[in-house]
């Protein structure tokens, strides 16, 4: 449905003006939000009580097919809003690209797919200061987005459960992180700066994820308990480009399974070893094998660029790209990002609203807005016309 045919069941138009720091000003526009699908406003009128409290949303305006549609506002008093906009580099997108980079070994050298442990040291380092903070893929591929204005959200993912990702010493008497694997070096980055997070995915593979048989459970376990997740890299690491639907259901469910037995969890993404798309695409998303169910939210692909956000129309969870975690490609894409700061998601502090650029509204996958409201703003860019509250956020913007 066009945006633009939207009836006029709707509304709140609500623009502040404000200048930062930086001396660029920005109008925020209230606009929609609704539960699953609905759309959103864009009458010149005012809603009832809408001088009342520049504070808080509001309840509910009327509704549409059954559904409610409630009206919201947001204020530069808003905290998350303020914060974010101090910073004209870090001025919230939620409509912005993220970076899923994908790591093999961690080991002593540098090598085509591992990293070297001064490196991956290195990496996270420049993450921290270029403003990343550590999300769960599934809080990516849920759309459950939770880190401070104007941060940007960063997913690691580590394929294969090399030892060197995660290996064990023994220390008064107890089994504890090697400091030089990926899960110690991860750890000890977080005791460091708690404010990056400590979250990864190790899409792993059997037999022997991490390489000691006898330490699979208390390392998927470990895992758990820190905040990390463990991922889907199919029971034999096969490739799946031409293997049958069962044959793609066995070896999926296969592992889905045995994480199950060992720990109790649910694995809910999938890494496809060596990038091999499979012909037969419907065993993917969600199967059974021996009576098991499993459901993968997302796929991953091998490279190559950074992913849609999981609130836009391009993010297609099926085909999930990501970044390899080598010196070439991280540098393009942070760079990129440096270059291009538009193009990064940004947050704007609160996971209750999805705020985003004036212009991008036809780029909403609204299946995936559920709950959460829509905030749309634009850069005053000194017209006075422009910045005029009778703006109406959503006019004309494309369909979808
Ligand atoms: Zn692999």
């Amino acid at each position: 449905m066009a945006l633009g045919s939207i009836a006029p069941w709707n509304l709140l138009r609500f623009s502040r003006r404000a200048k930062v720091a930086c001396s660029v000003a920005f109008v925020f526009l209230a606009t929609t939000l609704l539960g699953s699908g609905a759309h959103s406003a864009r009458t010149g009128e005012r809603a009832p009580g809408a001088e009342q409290s520049a504070q808080r949303s509001a309840g509910i305006a009327g509704n549409h097919s059954g559904e409610n549609l409630r009206f919201y506002r947001c204020s530069l008093a808003d905290p998350g809003y303020k914060r974010a906009s101090d910073d004209r580099k870090c001025i919230p997108n939620e409509l912005g690209k993220i970076m899923i980079v994908m790591y093999h070994d961690i080991q002593s050298e540098e090598k085509e797919w591992a990293r070297s442990r001064e490196n991956f040291r290195k990496d996270l380092e420049r993450f921290y200061r270029q403003g990343f903070v550590l999300i769960k893929l599934s809080s990516y591929l849920r759309g459950e987005i939770s880190v401070p204005a104007g941060k940007t959200p960063l997913v690691l993912t580590f394929d294969d459960a090399t030892p060197g990702q995660f290996r064990f010493v023994e220390k008064d008497g107890k089994l504890v992180p090697d400091p030089d694997c990926a899960v110690g070096i991860l750890l000890d980055f977080y005791r460091k700066h708690p404010d990056f997070g400590c979250a990864a995915t190790f899409f792993i593979d059997f037999p022997a994820p991490f390489g000691v048989p006898s330490q699979v459970e208390p390392k998927l376990r470990f895992l758990l308990e820190n905040g990390m997740e463990i991922g889907n890299h199919t029971y034999n690491h096969r490739n799946l480009r031409n293997s049958t639907a069962e044959e793609i259901a066995e070896e999926i469910g296969k592992l889905a399974a045995a994480v199950k037995n060992i720990c109790g969890y649910e694995v809910c993404s999938l890494a496809l070893p060596f990038g091999a798309y499979p012909q037969h695409k419907e065993a993917l998303a969600s199967g059974v094998w021996e009576g098991v169910e499993y459901q993968n939210l997302g796929v991953l692909l091998v490279g190559a660029e950074p992913a849609p956000s999981p609130f836009s129309r391009h993010f297609r969870p099926l085909a999930i790209p990501r970044i390899r975690g080598s010196e070439e490609e991280l540098s393009k894409w942070l760079g990129y990002f440096q270059r291009n700061p538009r193009a990064r998601f940004v947050s704007d502090g609160n996971p209750d609203t999805i705020t985003i650029i004036q212009g991008d509204e036809g780029n909403v996958e609204r299946d995936r807005t559920s709950g959460k409201r829509i905030v749309v703003y634009r850069r005053n860019t000194g017209d006075s016309k422009a910045a005029s509250p009778c703006t109406s956020p959503l006019s004309g913007s494309p369909g979808h």
